[in-house]
């Protein structure tokens, strides 16, 4: 079910997370579940216009397309067709609608396999308002945050037992004589294992981020005061990161006593997660890049989206040392599938990450612009036309408006 790219297409290369783009690169893409096939294909165009505009024909992209979900399921009897792995792992870089994942049974997240793989340790998600929204907030153009959660740790390893399973039984033996932890007999039982070269790693990267980008701030977001050698050792091991090999760049809020940021320097401070929840909420422009643990940070992600009114609108980027998945924030919103209804810019969103990742800049910053004149100009699908009180768009009607918005 792999489509071969165009001939002339060559690969990626990603090492320690800095991607070498030939003129044109091979990038894999998954149409997804629900919603999917429609939002990525508008959302391919809408990059091959960029491209087209910013480089005249200089470069362009060869799309290969990647079997997964529902589709390939039926197609292959695999949601995850050892093809589309082999694929994944040799072309480096993809593009990805979003996937089913059930409830409480089932199969396990294609997403979380994905990340997995290519050892995508780091999902940065920017979450910035756009005029126009419709914002819970008195003055929501104060959010402008990058959410960098850690994608390889803690309790999205996955490692847990149902209650009256073998092994939930025989590690509440184990805890009960070894330990003296006694637990209830209809407990299921999780494990949150979280490493100190998992944390610095992505602390790292955080922190290279904030620099690179010009930001003002880094907090790192933890429940260390109750889970004090997972969450709380996270914080010891971020700062210590910060400490050691970015001495120069930052300054510590403990340091400061109260006196302002001197010039040149980014503040890190920490935060511990429920404080950091209202902190977003009441004074959304102290905070800036939160580094936030696996749990911590899927939940900071969509409360911060809220903060704008819409998580249709945001993108995202799973980078690791080798490799970069780009998506949508949101999910397969099953009810709008097939019906040309959908909004296509957190899709295309996770593509201009995308297309920065592989440095090209002018690419991305052609799609921003368009976006914003289609806001301006209200010309918007059904999820902000409700807000504008305008006839929408449909999801390609929507795309072909920002492909004409480039050339103006
Ligand atoms: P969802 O698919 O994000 O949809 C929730 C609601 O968000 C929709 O009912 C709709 O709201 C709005 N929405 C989301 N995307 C939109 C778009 N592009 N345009 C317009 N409105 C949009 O969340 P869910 O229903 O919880 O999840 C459905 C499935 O997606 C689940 O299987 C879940 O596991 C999966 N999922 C996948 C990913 C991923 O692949 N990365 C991420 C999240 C969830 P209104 O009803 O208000 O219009």
């Amino acid at each position: 079910m792999v489509t071969q790219p165009a001939a002339g297409g060559q690969p990626v290369t990603v090492e320690n997370g800095k991607c070498t783009t030939p003129s044109t690169p091979i990038v894999l893409y998954i149409e997804g579940d629900g919603i999917g096939p429609e939002i990525v294909q508008v959302t391919r165009a809408v990059v091959d216009a960029s491209v087209r505009a910013a480089y005249r024909g200089s470069r362009q992209i060869s799309w290969m397309r990647l079997s997964a979900g529902q589709q390939a399921e039926i197609d292959t009897g695999s949601r995850l067709p050892k093809e589309t792995e082999a694929a994944i792992l040799k072309y480096k870089i993809l593009l990805k609608g979003p996937l089913e994942t059930p409830v409480g049974e089932g199969f396990r997240s294609l997403n979380v396999q994905i990340r997995m793989l290519l050892d995508l340790y780091a999902n940065i998600r920017p979450v910035k308002f756009m005029p126009g929204l419709e914002s819970p907030l008195k003055r929501p153009e104060k959010v402008d945050l990058i959410i960098v959660r850690e994608n390889t740790d803690d309790l999205y390893r996955g490692i847990e037992w149902e209650s009256a399973s073998k092994e939930a039984r025989e590690l509440r033996s184990f805890l009960s004589n070894k330990f003296k932890v006694e637990i209830e007999n209809d407990s299921g039982i999780g494990i949150k294992p979280m490493g100190k070269s998992k944390t610095q790693r992505v602390a790292r990267l955080a922190y290279k981020y904030a620099i690179d980008n010009s930001r003002r701030v880094v907090t790192i977001m933890h429940k260390g005061n109750i889970m004090k050698y997972t969450e709380g050792a996270f914080r010891v091991w971020a700062y210590e990161v910060a400490r050691n090999e970015f001495p120069n760049q930052f300054v510590f809020e403990g340091d400061l006593k109260g006196g302002p940021v001197p010039p040149g320097k980014l503040l890190l401070n920490d935060r511990i997660a429920d404080n950091m929840f209202q902190q977003i909420i009441t004074r959304p422009d102290s905070y800036d890049v939160i580094l936030a643990p696996n749990l911590n940070g899927d939940y900071i992600s969509d409360a911060a989206g809220a903060l704008i009114g819409d998580i249709g609108v945001l993108g995202g980027a799973n980078i690791g040392d080798s490799g970069g998945m780009f998506e949508a924030v949101h999910g397969t919103a099953p009810k709008y599938a097939g019906k040309n209804v959908a909004n296509p810019l957190g899709v295309i969103r996770g593509a201009q990450m995308m297309l920065r990742f592989m440095g090209w800049m002018e690419a991305a910053q052609i799609i921003e612009d368009a976006v914003e004149k289609s806001i301006a100009s209200k010309q918007v699908t059904q999820d902000l036309a409700r807000y504008f009180g305008v006839t929408p768009l449909g999801t390609k009607e929507y795309g072909s408006v920002l492909v004409s918005l480039m050339d103006k």
